[in-house]
């Protein structure tokens, strides 16, 4: 009887979603009204907590997972985001999407927590928020769609996305493909919205209705204080500067490849990637030889032309927005150099107070400084770091160095030995994330980050020992 129930609801659902889909080839969730988007979310989460096994959802996350691996969907949204925004690079892009795709940690990753004892047993199982508002960034608008719905209807909730007001078409675009995909599937509609016009009010609006149980903030600081500011259970994913140090015993060629790479991914958009270099000083000079070797990184030497790079890329001191995730080239033609394509990263040797060491400049730019030995260039890196407790990494093969600034830096993310990206999967082993949990210490967010722990107690029964 139930098997012939769980039947005839699949049926009804893929019918009603090809309905559906046929009617509207471009269904998105997306509402103009804050208060009907939550609404919407509300009742189609309830649905999603309530009438769906775990084995269906599991089913249905695999299959979204497919629909959205299609080279087709993650080139167009790749192009469209970088035509919108105006920052990064394609083809990086196209690995961040696959990556958030492919290595996003699904429903597989809850665990039960059981115990017994002399009286009894108590269980301890996870559970959705409910419905959460996920604020995302104009640097991975896409990546985070798709890494943050992933995560959080793993754990049974509903999600209402609140785009950047810079990436609105491609956030809106990602969106579309994975609802179109989950009604495919049999899940219920609404269960990821969008808002249409996201400006300041409607997101003070989203956070304060009574339908949102939880608060998804990714990006600068300014929406990581209004997040936490709101009174909910909120995730602050914020800002970083993550220092990178070189020491003596790092394999030097290894260590500049790994830097270029990282820092220049995407044009350094990924708040993970490398944004400020500290080089112990006697191995400096064959650093940057190795750095310069192969023609993709491009050295500014000249004073002049560092404080003309400065006075396109600062504004009173601060990145000047125009210039966030441009291109090398595009940066450079603005103070009149023109340098070859395959250059991906700019390198300037310059003071550890320098604005472009201290500010999170989120462009292809990276500032070099020397150190006497490896204790001043960890005080550097913490300096620089400004207690964001985000990021940092370290090349180095002398293991002390390595556990002592591990430590030292507390950050969420601390990489060793290979470029930055290693740490959110791409090439390292572990999961990806798009919402690092940095202020408020869930650290790479997982569907756990998106739950709540609940527990249940049979007195005096059920052991079996
Ligand atoms: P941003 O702060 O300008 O925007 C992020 C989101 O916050 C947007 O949706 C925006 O509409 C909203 N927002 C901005 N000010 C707000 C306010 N006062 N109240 C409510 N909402 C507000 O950030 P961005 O430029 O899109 O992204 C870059 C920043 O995000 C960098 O600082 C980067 O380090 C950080 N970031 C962090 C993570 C992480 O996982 N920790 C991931 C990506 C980006």
């Amino acid at each position: 009887m139930a098997d012939q129930e769980l039947l005839i609801k699949d049926i009804t659902r893929k019918v009603l979603a090809m309905l559906g889909t046929d009617a509207n080839p471009g269904a998105c969730s997306a509402y103009e009204s804050v208060d009907e988007a939550v609404r919407a979310a509300v009742a189609a989460q309830k649905s999603w907590q309530w009438d769906f096994l775990l084995e269906e959802r599991i089913r249905i996350i695999n299959n979204l997972r497919n629909e959205l691996l299609d080279d087709k969907v993650i080139e167009e949204l790749s192009a469209l985001t970088a035509e919108e925004t105006g920052m990064g690079r394609i083809d990086d892009k196209i690995i961040k999407k696959r990556l958030s795709i492919e290595k996003t940690p699904g429903p597989e990753f809850f665990r039960v927590n059981a115990i017994t004892g002399d009286h009894g047993l108590a269980l301890e199982e996870l559970s959705p928020f409910g419905v959460i508002a996920s604020i995302t960034p104009s640097t991975n608008p896409v990546a985070s769609v798709f890494n943050n719905t992933i995560c959080m209807i793993a754990g049974g909730n509903g999600v209402v996305f609140a785009p950047h007001p810079g990436a609105v078409r491609s956030t809106r675009r990602a969106i579309e493909y994975v609802t179109r995909a989950l009604e495919k599937f049999g899940a219920p509609r609404n269960l990821v919205v969008t808002i249409t016009k996201p400006s300041l009010e409607n997101l003070k609006q989203l956070m304060g209705n009574p339908g949102i149980r939880m608060i998804s903030a990714t990006g600068g600081p300014a929406v990581v204080k209004a997040a936490l500011s709101s009174g909910k259970p909120a995730i602050g994913a914020g800002p970083g500067n993550p220092p990178v140090l070189v020491d003596e015993t790092a394999n030097l060629r290894k260590a500049a490849r790994d830097v270029m790479l990282g820092c220049s991914f995407d044009n350094n958009l990924t708040c993970i990637a490398e944004k400020e270099l500290f080089v112990v000083n006697c191995v400096a000079d064959e650093f940057k030889k190795h750095m310069l070797e192969d023609g993709q990184v491009f050295e500014l030497r000249h004073q002049e032309d560092i404080q003309k790079l400065m006075s396109v890329t600062l504004k009173e001191g601060l990145p000047d927005k125009s210039m966030v995730g441009k291109s090398p080239q595009h940066i450079l033609s603005k103070i009149g150099i023109k340098i070859p394509e395959n250059v991906r990263l700019i390198l300037v040797e310059t003071h550890e107070d320098h604005p472009f060491v201290q500010e999170e400049m989120l462009m292809p730019v990276l500032p070099m400084v020397r150190v006497p030995d490896f204790n001043e260039g960890l005080a550097a890196s913490l300096k620089a770091e400004h207690g964001y407790k985000h990021s940092a990494v370290i090349h180095s093969t002398n293991i002390n160095h390595m556990s002592e600034m591990a430590r030292a830096m507390e950050t969420t993310i601390f990489t060793k030995n290979a470029p930055s990206f290693a740490s959110i999967g791409y090439g390292g082993d572990c999961p990806t994330a798009f919402t690092i949990a940095t202020t408020t210490g869930q650290g790479p967010t997982t569907p756990l980050s998106f739950c709540r722990t609940r527990r249940c107690v049979l007195f005096g029964s059920f052991r079996i020992v």
